[in-house]
């Protein structure tokens, strides 16, 4: 029998429609329009379709979006000096910087730089450490979109056994982390696997919920999945298609079609996770706008 597959386009979209509500509300109840300041360094193509796919989504569903373009040689003061413009910007309550930054500027530090009531990507140590303790603060976009696929899903965390491939700051540690939490979406038994993982299959194959986030195509083909788990696959890669206008089409971390077979629910690449990125950037300007409003 074949997986459900999960729609991210679909309750991304939900979500957004939630969103455009809570900001039109906001505007009418208290004037304020929630205010996402984006800062792109140089002119990557990739980058700058992220950043417009960004802008595009914030003009949806009524954030302000403030367009910051920096050439690729700028010295990294030119950008910690607009953050910190950006900080005291009344009307700005996120600041997103488009990864990633030219070689001669030091990531870590521009991070740390943007404050961290307006880091809607939470990616700041304080937000990072704010989860880990389970206190209120932004929840990175990616990992929270996963929690949020699998919540709307109908998938029972609570109890579950959660196996992650995939170790990084930016999806690994954090979705794991989350789902160990004692929140919603969280109470799951985690087991958090990598490269020095012996014999991956073996803690695939107990997954209830298995999060693949490994950067390689076919890392988990169908043999390796539970009867009736909760695949999610946060892979994008690109593989060549001759068949394909662009001479390439993306493909998962996980070998979808055998997957497929065995599965409960699966996410799709693309139509997953991808959607619910920016959409859980949003979410978190509009918490932020939210809290501004409230005088907080
Ligand atoms: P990353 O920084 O390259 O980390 C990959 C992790 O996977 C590492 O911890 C690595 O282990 C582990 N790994 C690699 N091969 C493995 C294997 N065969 N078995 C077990 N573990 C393995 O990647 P990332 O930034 O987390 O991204 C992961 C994927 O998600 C990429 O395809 C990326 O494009 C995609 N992504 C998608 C979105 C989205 O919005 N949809 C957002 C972010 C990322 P070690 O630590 O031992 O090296």
């Amino acid at each position: 029998m074949s997986a459900r597959i999960i729609d991210g386009k679909q309750v991304s979209s939900d979500i957004r429609a939630e969103l455009k509500s809570e900001v039109a509300a906001l505007k009418e109840q208290s004037g304020v329009t929630p205010g996402l300041a984006v800062i792109l360094v140089g002119d990557d193509p990739a980058s700058k379709s992220y950043v417009t796919a960004k802008e595009k989504a914030c003009a949806d569903i009524g954030i302000y979006s403030d367009d910051n373009r920096l050439p690729a040689d700028c010295p990294e003061s030119e950008l910690l000096a607009l953050i910190d413009k950006l900080n005291n910007d009344p009307k700005i309550d996120g600041i997103l910087v488009q990864l990633p930054l030219p070689k001669h500027i030091d990531e870590h530090k521009v991070l740390v730089a943007i404050h961290s009531g307006k880091d809607v990507d939470g990616f700041h140590p304080m937000n990072v450490g704010m989860m880990l303790i389970g206190e209120p603060c932004f929840l990175p976009c990616t990992p929270h979109g996963i929690i949020q696929l699998l919540l709307r899903s109908g998938v029972k965390t609570d109890g579950a056994h959660a196996v992650v491939v995939g170790r990084s700051n930016i999806v690994g540690k954090p979705v794991a982390n989350m789902l160990a939490r004692k929140a919603e979406g969280g109470n799951a038994t985690v087991t958090l696997c990598h490269t020095r993982t012996q014999n991956l299959a073996e803690y695939t194959r107990q997954a209830d919920i298995l999060v693949v986030a490994s950067g390689h195509p076919k890392t988990v083909t169908g043999d390796m999945v539970k009867p009736g788990a909760a695949v999610i696959d946060v892979g994008v890669n690109r593989v060549p298609d001759p068949t394909a206008a662009k001479g390439y089409r993306l493909v998962g971390d996980v070998d979808f079609e055998s997957a497929k077979e065995v599965a409960g629910l699966i996410t799709p690449v693309p139509g997953g996770v991808g959607p619910m990125t920016i959409t859980m950037l949003l979410y978190n300007t509009v918490q932020s706008a939210k809290r501004r409003a409230a005088g907080k």
